[in-house]
């Protein structure tokens, strides 16, 4: 069976299902659960009471009456969950950020980046979906400078990994994307030219290098910056991808939760 362990993550097999964790998060692993979900595990579904749900939290050993889930909606709004939030609270969030314990913070993605947040000093975590136009819209910056100001965390403590993702490899787009790239970063590093097709010129990007690089630039330390390096569409066979499976795509889970 497939295993996707490498030098950043561990692949769990436990009570029936199968997940990833980070290396660098289980060293806080008396502080904080986390988890970024493999197939059959899919959480297409809006409500914490989806199967899926209870399975994974049931294999980590939460509560699953205690997960919280935003709408997504490909925005830059990075909100905090309190100690009395519910789940369905949060419309048009694409970022989690809490200080709280006990608050399965999760978001949802088939290729659209995955970013755990955590700072092991202030003792808070972050779960940011930055999907490509979260990415042009800097979500991780917003949710580093949202974790500042709400939790007084020094970007130099905060530890960022970097879930499953569509990579260099497979992000095929064209000149509308890519200015919006070129415009967002300003980096031509992380644009690869591809074939022209139909007339139409196609690039690749490196959204992972664009988002280190953000990263780098709002404090957190290189060697706080940690990448899964896996690619989605390289792993359709494990991970739920869009691109490789369009509308018929589940959605890949990623849980923090502070202890
Ligand atoms: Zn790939």
């Amino acid at each position: 069976m497939k295993d996707l362990t490498n030098e950043s993550v561990i692949h769990v097999r436990k009570d029936g299902v199968q997940f990833l964790q980070f290396r660098k998060l289980l060293e806080y692993s008396d502080k904080i659960i986390h988890c970024y979900t493999l197939k059959p595990i899919d959480i297409k579904g809006k409500s914490k009471d989806d199967e899926n749900y209870k399975m994974i939290c049931n294999a980590l050993e939460l509560d699953y009456n205690n997960v919280v889930i935003p709408f997504q909606t490909h925005t830059n709004n990075v909100d905090i969950v309190l100690k009395d939030s519910e789940s369905g609270e949060f419309p048009e969030t694409d970022g989690l950020i809490t200080n709280e314990k006990n608050k399965i913070l999760c978001a949802s993605f088939a290729d659209c980046t995955s970013l755990y947040l955590y700072d092991p000093v202030k003792n808070a975590i972050g779960n940011i979906h930055s999907g490509w136009r979260g990415t042009v819209a800097k979500i991780g910056k917003v949710a580093v400078e949202k974790m500042t100001k709400e939790f007084g965390s020094n970007p130099e403590d905060l530890i960022c990994c970097i879930g499953p993702t569509i990579r260099q490899c497979h992000f095929e787009v064209e000149d509308d994307v890519k200015n919006l790239y070129m415009d967002a970063f300003g980096d031509e590093s992380i644009i690869k030219k591809a074939d022209i097709v139909n007339g139409k010129q196609k690039y690749f990007i490196d959204s992972v290098a664009a988002i280190t690089k953000m990263l780098k630039q709002c404090g957190l330390k290189s060697e706080n910056i940690i990448d899964s390096g896996i690619c989605t569409v390289c792993n359709n066979d494990v991970l739920h991808s869009y691109r490789s499976e369009w509308n018929l795509s589940g959605r890949n889970a990623s849980i923090i939760c502070l202890k």
